[in-house]
């Protein structure tokens, strides 16, 4: 009797053990490559390309979070590779704006602190998330833009890349048709999306922080000097320790009328809906009001939400329970 319950006091130890160290070891990561819908004349190569892009970001992040690495460290380096791609709508690769460049814009956000940085309008850093994490770990201010970050990118030490050094052949043809299609100044009413490509990620890491990074060239043929909502804290991009973190894709100017992101955790937080649903809920609301997009969020739990209204939208997720998984569908 007595050996039995050592036995059994023994057993409990070990598996009380097992669960704080499976908890501890919880992790859990979702990654967007834009929402939209892929034009239906899109070489299979490039599918495959693109397809791998998200799929070696995904591995990154899984990486630095499965070695215990934190979570904004994951997002960076997830949308770092993306924006190297030259397939997205993100660093090398952009859509190109009505003068025929790529501007750059991007953000993330540690939920830990709420601790932020982002940069927009850029024309010659390769790797704009890199310059949103400096500004946030070297400056005083949250968002620099044009010349001006431009010239804290040359103090930070990164190298000023020529603007052809960001356009491909394929965002040169898709600039053409959309200014033949369009043959209107973009300031009318009609703003100008086509999608697909901006990037972004959120992750739980196993410490139980969140982080969110986006980062994109934003709409074709837009207005030179144009931002979108993926740099705007709360609107395309927004973490908070113990309710979610969420990046954004899609009609970006929707996205900042209606604060799309952090809307997704006030609903979590104030109005104690589930995850799915406060996402869901914006989502829909925004389409209602003719916005089309969508977006990755991830609570608190590693919970993972990833509601679009666009055609598609590329996505990836993985954790410490599940295999990674990657969708890049061409709607029929
Ligand atoms: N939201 C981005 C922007 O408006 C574009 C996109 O996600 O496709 O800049």
């Amino acid at each position: 009797m007595f050996r039995a319950s050592i036995l059994l006091a023994l057993l409990l130890t070990i598996m009380t053990t097992n669960a704080v160290a499976a908890d501890k070891a919880r992790w859990a990561i979702a990654i967007h490559g834009g929402a939209g819908g892929l034009p239906h004349d899109l070489p299979a190569a490039e599918l495959e390309r693109i397809r791998q892009a998200l799929q070696d970001a995904l591995k990154v992040g899984s990486d630095v979070l499965r070695a215990g690495g934190n979570s904004l460290d994951a997002v960076q380096a997830v949308v770092r590779i993306m924006e190297n791609s030259r397939v997205l709508n993100a660093g090398r690769g952009a859509v190109l704006n009505h003068e025929g460049f790529a501007e750059l814009d991007a953000a993330l956000m540690d939920g830990r602190d709420r601790r932020s940085g982002a940069v927009a309008a850029l024309r010659h850093v390769a790797n704009p998330i890199d310059l949103a994490r400096a500004v946030m770990d070297h400056s005083p201010h949250v968002l620099l833009v044009g010349d001006g970050a431009e010239q804290f990118a040359q103090e930070q030490g990164m190298p000023r890349m020529p603007s052809d050094y960001f356009i491909t052949e394929r965002r040169r043809k898709e600039l053409e048709k959309t200014l033949e299609a369009a043959k209107h100044p973009t300031h009318t009413a009609s703003i100008p999306w086509q999608p697909v490509g901006t990037v972004g990620a959120v992750a739980l890491d196993s410490a139980g922080n969140l982080a969110a990074a986006t980062s994109t060239g934003g709409t074709v043929n837009k207005h030179v000097g144009r931002v979108g909502d993926s740099p705007l804290i709360g609107a395309g991009t927004f973490a908070q320790n113990g309710v979610c973190a969420v990046s954004a894709t899609g009609q970006g100017e929707y996205f900042i009328r209606y604060t799309a992101a952090s809307d997704v955790c006030a609903r979590i937080q104030y109005q104690h809906k589930s995850l799915e649903t406060a996402a869901r809920e914006v989502i829909t609301e925004l389409k209602a009001a003719g916005g089309e997009g969508g977006l990755i969020a991830i609570d608190a739990n590693g919970t993972i939400a990833m509601p679009h209204s666009s055609a598609t939208m590329l996505r990836g997720q993985a954790s410490s329970s599940q295999p990674p998984e990657v969708v890049v569908e061409v709607p029929q």
